[in-house]
């Protein structure tokens, strides 16, 4: 049943024309993981590999997302990995706020169909979704409660790909998620 309605979810987006993003786009990138997850990672956007496969985080910050999910614990097959926009923003740029707003039913639905009990949300856009208006320095680092469910904010792993210091930063925060983890 819960397959069947993020099957039928996976070809609205498959074919979904909603914003521009689709003209240049090869393919849709919904997200993967199992369908009764616990856990649900959040990103920004699929960057030129994840175009080309139609898989989400497996380009460089998809490499370094491995590795963390390593110091955390957590097999990658075991949580929901997705972002809240499906289609590759030309040129890696980042997206609208208009297309994030356009895609993010696509989001929601499959948070309400996953129903996870945890979110890891990966940066400022991962963040400003489920916290409107909040800085993301005063979240980062911790769990946040919120209408029953445990959110970790911490950067995007693309900044870890760039500066060493965000980097270790991501590594020190992914461990502190193994804690509540093993709990
Ligand atoms: S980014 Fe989202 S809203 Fe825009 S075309 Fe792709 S699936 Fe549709």
């Amino acid at each position: 049943m819960k397959d069947n309605k993020l099957k039928i979810l996976n070809q609205k987006i498959k074919s979904c024309k909603k914003c521009l993003l689709w003209e240049s786009r090869e393919n849709t990138v919904p997200g993967e993981g199992p369908i009764n997850a616990k856990i649900i990672i959040i990103g920004q956007a699929p960057g030129a590999e994840e175009d080309k496969t139609g898989r989400p985080f497996i380009g460089r910050a998809g490499k370094l997302l491995d590795k963390l999910l390593k110091i955390a614990n957590l097999k990658r097959e075991k949580v929901f990995i997705t972002s809240p926009i499906k289609c590759f923003p030309p040129k890696n740029r980042k997206p609208t706020k208009r297309e994030i707003q356009i895609c993010l039913p696509y989001l929601k639905e499959q948070i309400r169909v996953i129903n996870p009990q945890k979110f890891i949300l990966l940066g400022e856009i991962a963040f400003s979704i489920f916290f409107k208006n909040k800085k993301l320095k005063d979240y980062r680092g911790k769990w946040v409660e919120k209408d029953n469910k445990k959110y970790f904010i911490t950067y995007h792993p693309a900044a870890g790909i760039r500066f060493v210091k965000f980097k270790k930063i991501l590594e020190r925060e992914f461990r502190k998620i193994k804690k509540i983890i093993d709990l």
